[in-house]
């Protein structure tokens, strides 16, 4: 029994139609896939939903520096991948700019300049220009006259009529009706696939204490939808009083039984129902105060709609599972893909937590879903802890128990010392499973890789031969966050996840930053960074590149001989300010940023030959201030085996500016542009590239702004 609990905390997808995933890559998306970049595609449709550059970058035939001329350009070249027929027909709507300086670009498609209502294309673009991220969801088929025959006028009786029909509304208030196309399988899978001319209003729902929004055929007048908005939570929780195969009552119950709970409803008589009942709204409400979103679906509730409606939370207290269960048997709790259940004494905060976040993944993460198997489920699983943590946090206004467990037995889950519970730290771990099949693929098991590395990363600390600053708990959520419904492909892998977590992370804050600094750290020491351990036995591990020997030279010191692997830190950038024998290559050299660089290549001990990484590069000027810094890579070094990553590189330094690294194309090309604000007669501009032995080439260039 207690080993089944172990592996506890289940999730489960539903089987419905639309959430099978995309195996086959049409043909017409080859050229995307010959650069590698990476999307998704809808599975109706087989338009992509969300694309992003992967290891590589979204190349424009044009370049612009002005954030608006590049979202059109990328439109222009990109869109009809997303199944934008005529970019012509989409609007700007929505530019802003974050701290990081990424913009974000929002458009909103358009027929006849008619607004398709959830017709958009969202955009990111760094401040050196680059996509980093497209997301659209463009509605097909738009063949409809867009002149409505039912006035503003007559809409808003139209639907002051339904409000007190329908909605039980005496006096009702509504919006200034506007005229959008609108599909309602968008909203309801199972309505009819058709395009409607409508009115959309929102409607005062005084008895509810929400909003209703309310579609009116603009030709025929009928309701065609309605749908609740942002409003009050809803919850409803059956208590199955612990009977097998029923049971389950929210009111009238018979003799012998109790019932559930219903919001504004009577106090249950059993705990674990109020419990349930007041740690979904704990959880509503972080993920409502810290990313701004109402239940999992953003619609107020975790249903599809279907079987659930969007607006309500529902949940199973005290259910048994039947032996037929894949997750009997009790203890026991798992998220269906509408509806949280779980059994006796698994409720408390942290499991209902890690439930929550399961269904905030299947709305809010990569669509059409992070699968729930292997590699993708065991960042679904971490997910899951590490947000149960920090609702947990926000529940208590204290420290969270950083462990998972049910009443009356030992933790099975322990984030903050995963061995004891046997779980893994770190990629290379005698406990990590490689075994494909059992916990499908490892991902309860495994999951602790990841959770470590956020707990480590929350609370600093020694691990794996590297030291990770504290940055705490809510920053990580903000990164984790950001990295999941931004940048994380379907399916993601641990290298996207260890590759996109960086990415997110500067995007908050700066590249250089304490924060991304220790996010690198944290990853390194639990070897996110390192290649797949499985099978078992086959790989190596390699040290951490945080846990290398380090030494900081000292002009007045003499440093005795630096071993291979090491990382050198110099206040100044000049060598010969120091008096160091031999500089045993490879070696990682860190030099102080705020100073020009030099070119600083320390003596190999055996043969240069060509194992250090070649490049050209060049710049131009604008004839004022703006440098264009471009270039093409050859490698990284043939003799030695040394390649990447190419993942920093090229790290182009330029006077006035953090570092950049412009993205390498799929025809090795790198260009990035630089400008100057201050005036001086002539700045340094270095580029730098680094392989996976250390060895740095770097070039710098001269220049001469001229104002
Ligand atoms: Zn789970």
């Amino acid at each position: 029994m207690l080993g089944l609990v172990v592996s506890s905390l289940l999730l489960l997808f539903p089987s419905s139609a639309d959430a099978i995933e995309i195996k086959k890559i049409p043909a017409k998306f080859k050229p995307l896939t010959k650069v590698g970049l990476e999307f998704s595609l809808d599975s109706k449709n087989q338009n992509i939903q969300f694309l992003i550059p992967g290891a590589k970058s979204i190349v424009l035939k044009k370049k612009y520096t002005n954030k608006a001329q590049i979202g059109a350009q990328f439109l222009k070249e990109y869109s009809s991948y997303f199944g934008l027929k005529n970019t012509q027909a989409t609007k700007l709507i929505k530019s802003t700019v974050s701290a990081s300086g990424v913009t974000h670009l929002k458009y909103v498609q358009q027929y006849n300049k008619v607004p398709v209502y959830g017709g958009e294309m969202i955009l990111h673009i760094k401040g050196d220009g680059a996509v980093s991220a497209a997301q659209g969801k463009i509605a097909q088929n738009l063949t409809l006259s867009t002149k409505s025959k039912i006035t503003a006028k007559k809409a808003t009786e139209l639907v002051k009529k339904y409000a007190k029909d329908k909605l039980a509304i005496t006096a009702p208030a509504t919006t200034k009706p506007i005229l959008f196309i609108y599909n309602p399988i968008t909203n309801k899978p199972t309505a009819k696939d058709k395009n409607v001319l409508v009115w959309v209003m929102e409607v005062d729902d005084v008895d509810y204490g929400n909003l209703r929004t309310v579609f009116i055929d603009a030709i025929n007048g009928r309701v065609v939808d309605s749908m609740s908005r942002v409003g009050a939570i809803y919850r409803e929780i059956k208590d199955c009083n612990d009977v097998l195969g029923g049971g389950c009552y929210i009111t009238g119950a018979p003799a012998g039984l109790s019932n559930g709970r219903i919001e504004a409803g009577a106090v249950a008589s059993a705990a674990d129902v109020n419990i349930i009942f007041n740690n979904l709204l704990d959880a509503y409400n972080y993920f409502r105060d810290n990313f701004n979103i109402f239940g999992p679906n953003n619609r107020g509730g975790a249903g599809n709609g279907v079987d659930v409606a969007t607006d309500t939370l529902k949940a199973f207290a005290r259910y048994v599972l039947p032996a037929t269960n894949k997750f009997a048997p009790c203890p026991n709790a798992y998220w269906d893909g509408v509806e949280f259940v779980f059994c006796s004494s698994t409720a408390n905060t942290p499991i209902i937590a890690h439930e929550y976040m399961h269904a905030v993944t299947q709305y809010q993460g990569p669509q059409p879903q992070l699968s729930y198997e292997q590699q993708p489920g065991t960042i679904n699983e971490a997910y899951s802890d590490i947000f149960a943590m920090a609702v947990q946090k926000y529940a208590l206004n204290w420290e969270p128990s950083w462990s998972m467990g049910v009443a009356g037995q030992a933790p099975f889950r322990n984030i903050m010392e995963p061995w004891n519970t046997h779980n893994p730290s770190k990629l290379y771990n005698g406990y990590f499973s490689c075994d494909p099949v059992w916990d499908d693929g490892g991902v309860h098991r495994n999951s602790t890789v990841i959770s470590y590395a956020a707990y480590l990363l929350s609370k600093g600390g020694g691990f794996n031969g590297c030291t990770i600053p504290a940055i705490g708990l809510d920053k990580v959520t903000q990164i984790f966050y950001l990295t999941l419904t931004q940048y994380l492909p379907t399916n993601a892998q641990f290298s996207d996840l260890n590759r996109n977590l960086p990415l997110a992370c500067e995007e908050l804050y700066e590249h250089d930053s304490t924060e991304c600094n220790a996010l690198r750290i944290a990853l390194q020491a639990v070897e996110l960074d390192q290649e797949w351990p499985c099978p078992a036995g086959t790989k190596t591990e390699a040290t951490p590149v945080c846990a290398l020997p380090q030494v900081t030279l000292d002009e007045n010191v003499l440093t005795p001989n630096i071993p291979t692997n090491t990382i050198i830190t110099a206040p100044t950038n000049n060598l010969s300010d120091y008096v160091v024998p031999v500089i045993q290559t490879p070696a990682v050299i860190l030099l102080p940023t705020t100073s020009t660089p030099a070119v600083f290549v320390p003596a190999p001990v055996v043969d240069t030959g060509d194992k250090y990484p070649s490049f050209t590069a060049s710049v131009s000027d604008d004839g004022l201030r703006t440098y264009t810094i471009e270039g093409t890579f050859n490698y990284y070094g043939t003799k030695s085996g040394c390649t990447g990553p190419r993942y920093f590189d090229p790290i182009i330094v330029a006077w006035g500016q953090v570092d950049t690294h412009p993205a390498v194309d799929g025809n090795n090309h790198f260009t990035t542009t630089h400008v100057y604000n201050v005036k001086n007669s002539e700045y340094d501009i270095s580029v730098s590239f680094i392989n996976s032995c250390f060895q740095r080439t770097t070039k710098t260039f001269t220049v001469h702004p001229k104002f």
